[in-house]
């Protein structure tokens, strides 16, 4: 890089001119309020969270509001975002703020990366948007503009690449106008610097960019070294009783799905049998639903059974584990997705 090329001062031009300045979250940015948006925005684009985050604002506007709702109202309004951790932690991470630091969210990165479901970028974000502290960010956008403008070349999953990174990130920083800084490079990395075709024409880091310098930005950062993902199956079972309502159960709180509502799923065909009060006169297979995780791909093979009223052995449907679900009534638990997507095709079969 240039000596007299100063990073931080070129972003910031850039983002007065250009950065995105109306984002809901932006505005009356308190640390509660930036932190719910930076979860919602892992893994998800921007479009998609904007009608998640105003749902979840209005109801839960401050952090003892959340840490008191119950957990299934928060994984309802998390219905269909996915990656429903992360729903999970929001909640236990506002109760330890209600408890622990009597509802008013901690100020120190030290504190802020303590809590669950954050980690050393987030935390950076939260206290830099927030209260313009000075830290430094690395989400995935950052990671990108970073490893091209460095040309840094390695295995992008190795602690070395990583590390490399952080360090140009610190090295960047302005001293002040840190809230803007960090808004700019997620700004830089989502609208120019992007994963393919880089809008490099209009890039304020153009003139000292190696990757640029090199003409072959888009071979940084390099690719990850594909992974096989094990395969998985299981069995759903599907009872409908009499009024078309199905039996729902709510999933274990931790693990996929966890705390959300889906059908009752088993390894295989003879454990789902053996769990109803007796057997079935007939059963149906239904079209097999796979859903990719992070870490396996699940093949599950719903089993529809009508007429079930009295099949469930005897205590099952006691306690608060379990319901008959009926689309057309309120419902206050969150849906798997795989369960929304069988109850939507059971519906357009009827
Ligand atoms: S010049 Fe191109 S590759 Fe370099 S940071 Fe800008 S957009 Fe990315």
């Amino acid at each position: 890089m240039a000596d007299s090329f100063d990073f931080a001062a070129r972003v910031l031009q850039w983002y007065d001119r250009h950065g995105r300045k109306s984002l809901p979250w932006q505005q009356n940015p308190t640390p509660y309020r930036v932190w719910i948006s930076e979860i919602m925005l892992q893994q998800t684009q921007v479009t998609t969270v904007i009608p998640y985050y105003e749902r979840f604002m209005q109801r839960f506007p401050e952090v003892v509001s959340l840490a008191n709702a119950p957990q299934d109202e928060v994984l309802k309004l998390w219905e269909g975002l996915g990656y429903y951790t992360r729903a999970r932690n929001l909640h236990k991470t506002a109760q330890i703020i209600r408890d622990q630091y009597a509802g008013e969210f901690p100020q120190t990165l030290e504190q802020v990366e303590a809590l669950a479901g954050i980690g050393r970028s987030t935390a950076g974000a939260i206290l830099s948007l927030a209260l313009n502290q000075k830290h430094a960010i690395l989400d995935g956008n950052v990671k990108r503009v970073l490893a091209r403008f460095h040309a840094v070349s390695g295995d992008p999953t190795k602690p070395e690449f990583t590390k490399k990174l952080w360090q140009y990130a610190e090295s960047h920083l302005p001293n002040t106008r840190n809230h803007h800084y960090t808004q700019v490079m997620m700004d830089l990395g989502a609208t120019l610097c992007t994963r393919s075709n880089p809008t490099c024409m209009l890039c304020p880091l153009q003139e000292a960019c190696l990757a640029f310098k090199q003409g072959n930005p888009q071979a940084y950062p390099n690719a990850k070294p594909s992974k096989i993902l094990p395969e998985k199956s299981a069995i759903l079972l599907v009872l409908r009783n009499k009024d078309g309502e199905f039996a729902l159960q709510r999933r274990p709180p931790t693990g996929i799905w966890g705390g959300l509502w889906s059908f009752p799923e088993f390894p295989d065909q003879q454990s789902a049998l053996t769990s109803l009060a007796k057997a079935p006169n007939t059963i149906s297979s239904l079209a097999v639903i796979s859903h990719t995780f992070s870490h396996f791909r699940l093949h599950l093979t719903p089993l529809l059974i009508e007429h079930a009223d009295d099949l469930l052995a005897t205590g099952v449907m006691e306690g608060d584990g379990w319901v008959w679900y009926n689309s057309e009534s309120t419902f206050s638990g969150g849906l798997s997705s795989a369960a929304q997507r069988l109850l939507t095709a059971l519906k357009e079969k009827t």
